[in-house]
């Protein structure tokens, strides 16, 4: 028997549920949008994997990620977010109205924020996903070296991540033994790197080599590295396993429509906006420098704002610019220019002579280009005469007063 998909309409979707996507809905919720966030797994994120956070400001005592992320849950709620736990299947995000699509509900929204964070990428040798985590397979030396003090940690991989954090290891681990797949002497990483990775005497190598399993009662002792020239095992016992093969950005639902680096994480400029109106990107699923939960956050706390000024400026431009009451006229100024200040008197003389019979409007683009944008205005000053909601004409840089009074003449004409 087949189920009629349920409609909603929401003013913001936030999909994804980690620090970032929370602190977005955070940012909506307060500025009063009808916002619901959706989560495929875990409220809270990768951040959750974490039991001991050291470097979020604000939070001396090293609390479990959850901690962090269960307070930020329970400040979205009380700024009215709703949540969902189901996974985003599908989105269609070109249009004015974003669509946003999981099994049993189709969600309409103005604005969409992307949250979908990233996953390390593993080695799918024997037994990995038993210790995944907190069970002796860690993907993040910042977060978990204080913890290694020590101890002998092995490291999977050569590039420059792989020997930058494995040196980073070396201040507190009393040893790392670094797995790497080529012949000896030879790494992925950049040569200052390696050179200074070569030197350090807490760090040794395994050359050759790739995991093959992973050992232990509970939690990881033993890393099964194998040659790959001779197929011998190497058992390598340890007390935990940093994996550095690289991170995926979970975007496969939104290729081919959001603009993406080759390694696919999503490109946005500062105010975290992607190449299609309207659709806000935030956290460990853009392309950026620090993944860590304070830049998520960060990042997190640019989309909210900005998704709430685009809705506001959305409204404006369709109940306000394109209003279909009367002919309107919008005058597209940058305050800081003179020219374009200057013609505000004449603007003002063409508004006393139309006494009420045309609609005028001002948009200082120095504080807001958005409106510009939409009207497809790149020069300044501009005049757009609109009818019946439509742009009738765009008049772009000498403007002659007595020339727009002469075309509003005959558009008044006409709408008599
Ligand atoms: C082991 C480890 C330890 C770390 N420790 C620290 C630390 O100590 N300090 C620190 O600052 N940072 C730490 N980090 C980094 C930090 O966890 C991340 O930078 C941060 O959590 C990113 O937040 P985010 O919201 O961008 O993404 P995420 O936390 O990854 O959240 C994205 C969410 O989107 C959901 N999602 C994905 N696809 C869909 C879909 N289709 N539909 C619905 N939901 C979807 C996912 O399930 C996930 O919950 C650590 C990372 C790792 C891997």
């Amino acid at each position: 028997m087949s189920r009629e998909k349920k409609v909603e309409q929401y003013d913001v979707v936030v999909i994804g549920g980690g620090a970032a996507g929370m602190t977005a809905a955070i940012y909506a919720g307060r500025a009063r949008l009808k916002t619901i966030l959706i989560e495929k797994a875990l409220v809270g994120g990768l951040a959750t994997y974490t039991n001991e956070v050291e470097n979020y400001p604000g939070f001396p005592n090293s609390p479990k990620g959850e901690d962090i992320t269960n307070l930020m849950k329970e400040q979205a709620k009380k700024m009215g977010v709703e949540f969902k736990l189901t996974d985003v299947k599908s989105v269609d995000l070109c249009g004015e109205e974003k669509v946003v699509e999981t099994f049993r509900t189709t969600y309409l929204a103005k604005t969409v924020i992307l949250a979908t964070g990233g996953r390390p990428r593993v080695t799918k040798a024997e037994n990995e996903e038993n210790y995944l985590f907190d069970k002796g397979i860690s993907f993040c030396a910042t977060c978990d070296a204080a913890a290694n003090t020590d101890k002998t940690v092995v490291v999977i991989g050569s590039g420059d991540a792989a020997i930058e954090e494995g040196m980073f290891l070396t201040r507190f681990a009393k040893q790392v033994i670094v797995s790497v797949l080529h012949n000896e002497g030879k790494m992925d990483c950049n040569e200052i790197a390696r050179e200074a990775a070569m030197r350090n005497p807490k760090m040794s190598f395994v050359w050759n080599t790739t995991v093959k399993r992973f050992e232990g009662e509970g939690h990881l002792d033993t890393v099964v590295l194998r040659d790959l020239r001779t197929d011998e095992e190497i058992p390598v016992k340890c007390d935990n396993c940093f994996e550095f093969i690289g991170y995926l950005p979970n975007t496969e639902i939104f290729r081919d429509q959001v603009k993406m680096t080759r390694s696919g994480y999503i490109i946005t400029n500062e105010k975290m906006e992607t190449n299609i109106e309207g659709v806000f990107a935030c956290g460990d699923v853009r392309d950026k420098w620090l993944k860590q939960i304070a830049t998520a956050v960060g990042d997190g706390a640019i989309a909210g704002y900005a998704a709430e000024k685009y809705i506001a400026e959305s409204e404006t431009f369709h109940n306000v610019i394109l209003q279909k009451d009367k002919p309107g006229l919008t005058f597209i100024y940058n305050a800081v220019d003179a020219e374009s200040r200057e013609f505000l008197i004449e603007i003002e003389k063409i508004e006393n002579h139309f006494a009420g019979r045309i609609a005028v409007n001002r948009v200082d683009i120095y504080k807001s280009s958005g409106v510009a944008d939409r009207l497809n205005v790149s020069e300044f000053p501009a005049v757009i005469l609109t009818v019946e909601g439509k742009v009738r004409e765009r008049i772009i840089g000498q403007l002659d007063a007595v020339e727009i009074i002469r075309q509003l003449d005959s558009i008044c004409l006409e709408c008599r």
